[in-house]
């Protein structure tokens, strides 16, 4: 069960003659697919004695049901009140990163930015999300800043901190240890027989250097076109926006024609 912020509820309506409003529909990320939409509740169900109201939906994309839960409905039909209901969802998101598995060389910041940041991204609070994933970024490469530098733009801060974050170093590692008195030659030279543990330990190596030198540049690549198509589909619907706002305007065939 995950809380997610009451203003993921994107629409109330009003049920028979109570007073009470009930969420009609909900913007929140697929806890299967992952995919960001409105999901529309059915079966919903007001328990008065505990005052909560439960009900469920179906994914638009996959068709997985989710599972609410909103508590404290009260506070929310009366519209002066500060008590809040809060909303809670079933199954919860699966993390995209498990920070309980981070290796102890990433900073302690650096942990709790990323942390913060899932947090608030399960939460459905979009805008929170795009502040602190910026925040996590600035933290993640000021670690590599070399002393004495100053920090200017997220821009600059990576490309002054990429001398120190040593890419390279795995491969220069995998080199030595090639060499006639590396621990991978050795192994690989040590007779017929190759254990279970060598052969799995071998398969590792393939698929951690295939991840490192084609699979991760090429994600990074297909995120920068997902950022420009996004920045085109934004772009378009602004346009579109301020050419109907054009239409009240009585010069506006002028403006264009000039
Ligand atoms: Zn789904």
């Amino acid at each position: 069960m995950k809380q997610l912020d009451i203003s993921c509820i994107k629409r109330w309506v009003a049920k028979g003659s109570s007073k009470l409003s009930q969420p009609a529909s909900i913007g929140i990320s697929c806890p299967e697919c992952s995919l960001r939409g409105v999901f529309t509740t059915k079966r919903r169900y007001y328990d008065e004695y505990r005052d909560t109201l439960s009900c469920s939906a179906d994914c638009p994309a996959c068709g997985v049901q989710v599972h609410f839960w909103v508590k404290d409905l009260i506070g929310q039909s009366d519209k002066d009140s500060e008590h809040q209901p809060t909303l809670y969802m079933s199954p919860a998101m699966d993390s995209h990163l498990d920070l309980s598995k981070l290796p102890d060389s990433v900073p302690a910041n650096v942990v709790q930015f990323c942390s913060s940041t899932q947090d608030v991204y399960q939460t459905g609070n979009l805008t929170a999300t795009s502040v602190l994933a910026q925040s996590t970024l600035d933290a993640l490469f000021t670690e590599f800043l070399p002393v004495g530098n100053s920090r200017t733009n997220l821009a600059k801060l990576i490309t002054e901190s990429i001398s120190s974050i040593e890419l390279d170093r795995p491969l220069i590692n995998l080199a030595t240890s090639l060499r006639n008195d590396g621990n991978l030659k050795e192994l690989l030279d040590s007779g017929q027989h190759t254990s279970p543990e060598t052969a799995d330990a071998l398969m590792q190596l393939l698929e951690h250097l295939i991840t490192y030198i084609y699979v991760m540049p090429e994600e990074f690549k297909k995120l920068d076109k997902q950022f420009a198509e996004l920045n085109r589909v934004t772009n378009l619907a602004r346009r579109n926006l301020d050419s109907s706002s054009d239409v009240d305007d009585p010069d506006a065939d002028e403006k264009q024609a000039a």
